[in-house]
């Protein structure tokens, strides 16, 4: 790691995220339960994301161990709280991302990357001066300072932010983030700002040729679902069971705010964790008619660019081993 570089002083007295923690992550740990140094739990294709995310060949995620929320109902505790993972260089995070290359990726997902941004830059900017040609994705919780944002201006393709909370007595209950609403609003308008248009283009395989006999130019429009995301902003929010009026009040504010600027994707696989016993009003799944009933405000709504979830999607089996394959 090169610490002459002046993005890498961020890790001196951190301050990435709205928590502000202060301290010199080469010597101790903040609140993410993260120093300075990259640790990194799975790298593999997934294929649960968004349609135009994931299509036929998988988005190539790498999950970054430790997080600077707090929430209640996290399904990684291992992960979240930095028990699990791999410390790597810069080096091998850039060969990670040529392997996803290698085994078709559509894209490199970094989730949860937030608290490692300066390394990550650095990742990018040498996989690009490299020739790297997939577009990256930030998915992320949005409890990020704006000016963390920025230093992914230009970098960064795709950014898919969660906007879990509009009221700050939520987020303090459920996530332990004071702050996360303004925090989120204002990282998500930098990341519309970045990405102020949406792109998709045509799926290739990896012998080159196009998926599903698909066919056709870019577009803006996700009207095809040969094709996938290749830059633009898909704002996620899980519904929570008793939380319907919130996450009405969260579509409405972002479809006022960006309208088809962005997509908008509308979740429902909250899934108990097991201990949850203090918080029960949010100790179960989400039913079926609350779902229903947001994604119908959405529609009525007007919005359009979207994407909903069908089925039964609480299932833990949805949530991939964090066992460092790949990295
Ligand atoms: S990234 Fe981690 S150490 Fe830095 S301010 Fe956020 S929680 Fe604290």
């Amino acid at each position: 790691m090169d610490m002459s570089t002046e993005r890498y002083r961020e890790y001196e007295a951190c301050k990435l995220c709205p928590r502000k923690c202060g301290v010199n992550r080469y010597e101790t740990k903040g609140y993410c339960n993260e120093g300075a140094a990259l640790h990194v739990s799975r790298a593999a294709l997934h294929m649960w994301e968004e349609p135009c995310i994931s299509g036929a060949n998988g988005s190539g995620t790498v999950f970054f161990s430790g997080c600077n929320m707090g929430c209640v109902f996290c399904q990684n505790r291992m992960i979240s709280r930095g028990e699990i993972g791999k410390v790597i260089s810069t080096d091998r995070l850039v060969e990670i991302f040529w392997e996803q290359k290698e085994r078709g990726a559509n894209n490199i997902n970094l989730v949860t990357g937030d608290m490692f941004i300066p390394t990550i830059v650095t990742a990018i900017e040498k996989a690009k001066s490299d020739g790297f040609d997939l577009p990256f994705l930030l998915n992320t919780s949005s409890y990020l300072e704006v000016d963390s944002v920025k230093m992914l201006d230009g970098l960064v393709d795709i950014y898919l932010p969660d906007f879990k909370y509009i009221r700050d007595e939520d987020a303090v209950k459920y996530s332990n983030a004071r702050g996360y609403v303004e925090a989120a609003k204002a990282a998500i308008d930098e990341m519309v700002r970045q990405c102020p248009v949406t792109e998709f283009v045509v799926e290739k395989n990896d012998s080159g040729s196009v998926n599903r006999n698909a066919e056709g130019e870019s577009t803006s429009d996700y009207s095809d679902e040969n094709k996938i995301m290749a830059k633009g902003v898909v704002v996620r929010h899980l519904l929570m069971p008793g939380m319907l009026i919130q996450a009405k009040m969260i579509v409405k504010y972002l479809y006022e705010r960006y309208g088809d600027k962005i997509y908008i994707s509308l979740m429902n696989q909250f899934t108990p964790n097991g201990e949850l016993a203090q918080f029960p009003e949010i100790n179960r799944k989400v039913t079926d008619r609350d779902y229903d009933s947001l994604v119908d405000y959405a529609a009525n709504l007007g919005v359009t660019k979207g994407f909903m979830q069908v089925g039964e999607t609480a299932k833990e089996s949805f949530i991939p081993d964090f066992d460092m394959s790949g990295v």
